[in-house]
């Protein structure tokens, strides 16, 4: 059977975010895990494209690392990005976990000239958590960047996104299977009160 994650929707706009997204939904209530081995983060890695693929396929052959380190880097950014998206604010107590990493993280790091200016690169040398410190870079990345209030949790399902549409009114993090359902059943409703 063909694991999700290899054709999993990456509709957060964000790689914080999409990595986020990787439980069926948090809407009503928890969904199915998707990351539930290091062999999974390892799919989804190639998927949401972490690494440039020459670069995948050195750490893809790296001794596996803990899923559990995982799972709480997740949920550490769930909360302080599940926040923001409900308040437009944030909670300072959510900011812990990852400065914990990007204190980790920095000694890795080099600032680079680009051809799209400078940017905050990590080193090339592969490491098996290089993934998760380009994920919490990329989460620094949106938190600096004055975009907090188009930070979105779908209607439907819960999953997070950066609202980058014109108007800022985005509801959902997928129109065809979220919104439609949603509409759907505001028509059923609609109808019953009839
Ligand atoms: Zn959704």
């Amino acid at each position: 059977m063909e694991n999700p994650l290899e054709t999993i929707a990456l509709n957060g706009g964000w790689l914080c975010l999409d990595f986020i997204n990787t439980v069926s939904a948090r809407l009503p209530v928890m969904g199915e895990e998707y990351l539930r081995s290091w062999d999974d983060f390892r799919i989804w890695v190639k998927r949401a494209a972490v690494l440039p693929e020459e670069e995948r396929r050195v750490w893809d052959r790296l001794p596996e690392s803990n899923i559990e380190e995982v799972h709480a880097l997740r949920e550490a950014l769930f909360a302080l990005f599940q926040y923001a998206a409900q308040h437009g604010a944030l909670h300072p107590e959510h900011l812990d976990t990852l400065n914990d990493l990007l204190h980790e993280v920095y000694p890795h790091t080099r600032i680079c000239l680009t051809p799209d200016g400078l940017r905050r690169g990590v080193e090339k040398a592969p490491h098996p958590e290089k993934p998760l410190w380009l994920i919490a870079l990329s989460a620094e990345d949106l938190l600096m960047g004055d975009r907090l209030q188009r930070i979105k949790a779908c209607d439907n399902c819960g999953w997070l996104f950066l609202d980058t549409s014109k108007n800022g009114a985005r509801r959902w993090c997928n129109m065809q299977t979220c919104g439609s359902q949603i509409k759907a059943r505001a028509y059923y409703h609609r109808k019953k009160r009839l």
